[in-house]
């Protein structure tokens, strides 16, 4: 028991020395059990706090950066592909302006419950900034991964949020890039970056879609020369 909570049970069997003693000793293990449960109960719990996203209960840009970081890392020792689905919501300024910050809100819960109840439960998904979010998908090659942003488009085009007809383009749309491991980019930053310069790109084609990472694998600094058969620099 601690703090006047019961935190669990302890059975004592086959005692052989005085029924007193044994109470005592019993008792006296219970007590720096209970504490050392509550303190693990507490850090947990912060540690749970740290990670989650406080509007919407998924992960926060935070802990979704670091099980990235790892992903990558076993994706490269497997060898297996791994992909990453980065979406905004399109024309969200004009939902908060129209409709109020609380229906924004109310919004981005529900695209978080949608998306999560439309993913296998080995994807990883956070939100990553304000209308921005991200799904991790280990194992998953490119085709596929494009495969499965695409569905996820579509179901939140053709969800009924409310005042989804008062958008732009009638309904809510996201934009999205996709960009594999080892594909288009063999670390998770420059992974993002290419996922991030892919969804820059389905912004500017008119918003609505979602478009693979143009090859990007290229350290800063390195240049390559294509095409250039007079040498000119
Ligand atoms: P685009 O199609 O180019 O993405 O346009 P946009 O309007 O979605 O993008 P912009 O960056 O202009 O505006 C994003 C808006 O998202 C502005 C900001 O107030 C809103 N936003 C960010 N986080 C939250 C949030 O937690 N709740 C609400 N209600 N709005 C948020
Ligand atoms: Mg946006
Ligand atoms: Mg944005």
């Amino acid at each position: 028991v601690c703090d006047e909570e019961t935190l669990g049970l302890i059975a004592v069997s086959g005692v052989n020395r005085s029924l007193e003693d044994a109470k005592a000793v019993a008792r006296f293990l219970a007590q720096m059990a209970g504490q050392a449960l509550r303190n693990a109960q507490a850090l947990s719990q912060m540690k749970n706090t740290a990670d989650v996203d406080g509007l919407t209960g998924i992960l926060n840009k935070r802990h979704l950066t670091e099980v990235l970081a790892e992903r990558v890392f076993d994706a490269q020792r497997e060898l297996t592909p791994l992909s990453v689905f980065l979406f905004d919501l399109d024309n969200f300024k004009h939902y908060n302006d129209s409709h109020g910050h609380m229906a924004g809100d109310q919004l981005l819960r529900e695209l978080t419950r949608l998306v999560s109840e439309n993913i296998r439960k080995n994807d990883i998904f956070g939100r990553f900034g304000g209308e921005e979010f991200l799904l991790v998908l280990p194992k998953t090659p490119l085709p596929h991964a494009l495969a499965v942003a695409e569905k996820i488009r579509g179901t939140i085009a053709a969800h009924p949020f409310s005042f989804a007809d008062k958008q732009p383009l009638g309904f809510l749309s996201v934009s999205g890039g996709v960009a594999e491991c080892p594909r288009d980019g063999l670390d998770s930053t420059r992974l993002m970056a290419a996922a991030d310069q892919a969804l820059y790109r389905a912004k500017h084609e008119g918003r609505n879609r979602v478009l693979p990472a143009e090859r990007f694998d290229l350290s800063e600094g390195e240049v390559v020369v294509l095409n250039n058969p007079g040498g000119r620099k």
